[in-house]
């Protein structure tokens, strides 16, 4: 009786382990998976864990009433789109051209090394117009652009820091080493 249960617990185990091996263990899935995360969609971590899909955060209710600027289905196409970009880089350079980075308190930076330099950034979300084409770029705070788009200040930053470097957002080369990278064998 014992038995049975202890067996019923291994057949599970086993099935959970073969649909795991499934996904980790052929191209084709790995590159499906890939695609998945690109576009924030449902997908399983290296070590094989579910990953929920990307959701869209709630609204700010800060004191510039950035709600009152968007409604809930313009914030979520937004999302949407910003999400179905389905690449970093795409989404690095849509980061970029809906922020502005400035130096915080230029006159006490004066004469700062360029490395010590602050800097404070300005957001904005795309508004469509009433000609359901044209958009206008309206100023919300940090927190209802990271949680519209579901994104993090380390991601706003890289973009940034691509930005910089290149005047350009080139193609992330992460991945490219894949190969070459030593994947333990669990
Ligand atoms: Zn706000």
């Amino acid at each position: 009786m014992s038995d049975q249960s202890s067996s019923s617990d291994k057949g599970k185990k086993r099935k959970r382990l073969t649909n795991y091996k499934n996904w980790k263990d052929t191209r084709k899935s790995r590159r499906e998976n890939k695609i998945l995360v690109n576009y924030g969609r449902q997908h399983l971590s290296r070590k094989g864990r579910l990953i929920a899909a990307k959701k869209m955060g709630d609204s700010c209710y800060c004191t510039k009433q950035c709600e009152t600027k968007f409604t809930e289905a313009e914030r979520i196409e937004i999302f949407n789109n910003f999400w179905g970009l389905g690449s970093n880089e795409k989404r690095w350079l849509f980061i970029v051209n809906h922020s502005n980075k400035m130096l915080k308190n230029r006159s006490k930076q004066r004469g700062e090394p360029v490395r010590n330099r602050k800097y404070t950034y300005k957001y904005y979300l795309p508004k469509t117009n009433s000609d359901g084409f044209s958009q206008t770029q309206i100023a919300v705070c940090r927190l209802m652009f990271v949680r519209t788009l579901n994104t993090s200040s380390n991601i706003i930053k890289t973009a940034w820091q691509k930005y910089d470097e290149n005047g350009i957002i080139q193609q992330d080369m992460r991945g490219r080493h894949a190969k070459n990278r030593k994947v333990s064998n669990e």
